[in-house]
């Protein structure tokens, strides 16, 4: 680190679980975000700021009016723009120093498996179980730890499953696909701005610890917020050893 990145760093370089030895290993490290809306946007924010040096961001949408109430990246004047280009401009505002790449698409096959590969972390910020679970396959093939979160009404979720762990869950053992569970999408049932915020910044602290190779992860449980009684519950999860995605594993 030169003498601007000691300064910039400097309050996680104190903190003695990180110190220079883990900032180093997040300005050289990659992190995969998927989704630059009401999660991608805080995590994006936190990941940049404390520098992640490369830092890819997907997203096959524009900015919309009804974005900005939560999605804190985009500004009123990039309404109509690419999510990805306005992400793009803001994050390197903050920090100029780390690698933005911005992908105007919707990753799958060939795509997103490289993607996942090339990456040391995987954020999940997407909005629909078929990501989700496109996701996780390349996740788990990849050995890449997922960093998941999930935000809708007054309810959020976040977990990580990391199948470097052979007893750690992948997403699919807790969310079997073609289960009951339905989608519902923020555009029908509405969203509480803050949740994404909580839920996203959360997503950020577990990658960079992961990134910085310190503390516990999220790995086996699964924390889920009721934001209107303001209640944590911590559930624990076990992987399900017939799991089609991460089972049988040796
Ligand atoms: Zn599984």
């Amino acid at each position: 680190m030169n003498d601007e990145q000691l300064l910039r760093y400097s309050r996680h370089i104190l903190l003695d679980p990180i110190g220079i030895e883990g900032q180093d290993r997040l300005l050289a490290s990659r992190a995969l975000i998927v989704g630059a809306g009401g999660l991608g946007c805080p995590a994006a924010l936190y990941m940049a700021a404390a520098g992640v040096g490369t830092l890819v961001i997907v997203d096959d949408d524009e900015v919309d009016l009804t974005n900005l109430q939560r999605q804190v990246l985009h500004r009123q004047h990039s309404v109509g723009r690419a999510k990805v280009e306005s992400a793009r401009e803001a994050l390197h505002d903050i920090n100029p120093g780390i690698e933005v790449i911005a992908l105007k698409t919707r990753l799958a096959g060939d795509a997103l498996r490289e993607q996942v590969e090339a990456a040391d972390v995987v954020l999940d910020c997407s909005d629909n179980f078929a990501t989700r679970h496109a996701i996780n396959r390349a996740c788990v093939a990849a050995r890449t730890p997922l960093v998941s979160g999930a935000a809708i009404r007054f309810d959020g979720q976040v977990s990580v499953f990391d199948s470097r762990n052979v007893d750690a869950p992948c997403y699919h053992c807790l969310f079997p696909e073609g289960g009951d569970a339905d989608e519902v999408r923020c555009a029908v049932m509405g969203v509480f701005a803050p949740l994404t915020g909580i839920i996203g910044s959360m997503q950020a602290a577990e990658a960079l610890k992961l990134l910085a190779h310190t503390g516990q992860s999220l790995a086996g449980r699964l924390l889920l917020l009721d934001a209107l009684g303001m209640e944590w519950r911590s559930i624990t999860l076990p992987r399900d050893p017939a799991c089609e995605v991460c089972g049988p594993r040796t």
